[in-house]
């Protein structure tokens, strides 16, 4: 992340500015808002990387995201047509983002996604590049899905793969689907994407005795294996700091068994990242919760129903759906942008006695 002096305040705990003009219209008129340039905070952060969510709906029910029946769907007349998402995304694009990684709810189910990735990949950034186009899946859908998604520009694939135990798999998931995923894994890395990355949230007395196991089946195949602190962003409100696996405690797990060497220049990505018994397999923790990366974030998110948030914990929305259906230009779509930019939070402020989980479960937000 490139930071931008403007000036603005550095203290943590700053109050939120408005993420909309006055009147509910994005406006010059307000104070300090740039009406031009990149997508900027008050912290100066520079905003590089778009994560979309294409779909809140889900083929898998894991424990830590969503309740057993679900949650109640969007409903579809908000949900972004293909024209008007590739549209989104150009604006985006437009305000200097070069990273798009589309997500959801399982972004595979979504009908038009390899012609989303086709459209995403045609744009070009300033420097006359594509943006690079990456997707964080459930796998499910890879066999099939794979080599046109390949084809139509995507470069990298993150897979969720909590356990290696189909048991377990079927408890966590509440669905018996280990050996779909594993195909998925396996197309995956038939269709070359490349680095192919494996994502656990680690959970007390669910996987933490499988930590090692993972990172073996993971190096053995040329895959890094990533470990998450498991956040309060589940529907069924089940999240316990208390009970939460921490980075350091993954570490620990993984030191008894491994060689770990820091690997330095973590920039704004979220997970650190260690050698393995000397490399070339390397593992990440994501230590959102404990070691929290928000000082360096530089990312900004659009829900499937349009709405942009400046974090995955903002209890505030900007409304890009509704402005675009009632003829908003690009530039004024970019302009609500920036300001929705401009009311990011210092950081997500999970350990703060007042911190309040967002309305949106992770899987209507995009994880
Ligand atoms: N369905 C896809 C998948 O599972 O990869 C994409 C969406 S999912 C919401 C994106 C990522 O968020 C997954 O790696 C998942 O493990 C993670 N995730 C979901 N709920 C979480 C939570 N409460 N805490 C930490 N990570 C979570
Ligand atoms: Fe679905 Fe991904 Fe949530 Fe699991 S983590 S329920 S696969 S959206």
């Amino acid at each position: 992340m490139t930071a931008v002096d403007l000036g603005l305040p550095t203290v943590l705990g700053a109050a939120p500015v408005r993420a909309e003009g006055v009147g509910g219209k994005p406006s010059a008129a307000v104070e300090g808002v740039p009406t031009s340039g990149p997508l900027v905070d008050r912290f100066g952060r520079v905003h590089r990387d778009l994560r979309i969510s294409l779909t809140d709906r889900c083929s898998l029910r894991c424990t830590y995201c969503m309740p057993a029946d679900g949650v109640p769907w969007l409903a579809k007349d908000t949900l972004l047509t293909t024209d008007e998402l590739v549209r989104l995304a150009a604006v985006a694009v437009g305000l200097g983002i070069t990273e798009v990684r589309l997500t959801g709810g399982e972004p595979l189910l979504r009908p038009d996604v390899v012609d989303v990735v086709a459209r995403i990949t045609a744009l070009r950034c300033a420097d006359g590049t594509p943006p690079e186009v990456s997707l964080t899946t459930n796998a499910l859908r890879l066999p099939v899905l794979a080599a046109p998604l390949a084809e139509a520009g995507l470069t990298r694939v993150n897979v969720s793969l909590d356990t290696l135990r189909a048991d377990r798999f079927h408890a966590l998931t509440r669905r018996d689907r280990l050996d779909d995923t594993l195909a998925g894994i396996a197309a995956a890395d038939a269709a070359g994407f490349r680095p192919l990355k494996l994502n656990a949230v680690a959970m007390r007395g669910v996987n933490d005795d499988e930590l090692v196991d993972l990172v073996r089946f993971a190096a053995d195949r040329g895959y890094e294996m990533r470990f998450i602190e498991q956040m309060p962003l589940d529907a069924g409100h089940t999240w316990d700091r208390r009970t939460m696996v921490t980075g350091p405690e993954i570490l620990e797990h993984l030191a008894e068994a491994f060689t770990l060497t820091e690997l330095p220049g973590r920039g704004s990505a979220p997970a650190e990242r260690w050698l393995v018994d000397g490399g070339p397999a390397t593992v990440g923790v994501i230590a959102s919760v404990t070691r929290s990366f928000c000082g360096a974030c530089d990312r900004t998110r659009l829900t499937a129903d349009g709405q942009i948030r400046n974090c995955l914990f903002a209890r505030e929305e900007s409304d890009l759906r509704t402005a675009m259906r009632e003829g908003a230009t690009d530039e004024e779509l970019a302009d609500r942008w920036r300001i929705a930019t401009l009311g990011k939070l210092p950081g997500h402020g999970i350990d703060d006695p007042s911190f309040l989980q967002p309305t949106r479960p992770m899987s209507a937000i995009g994880g």
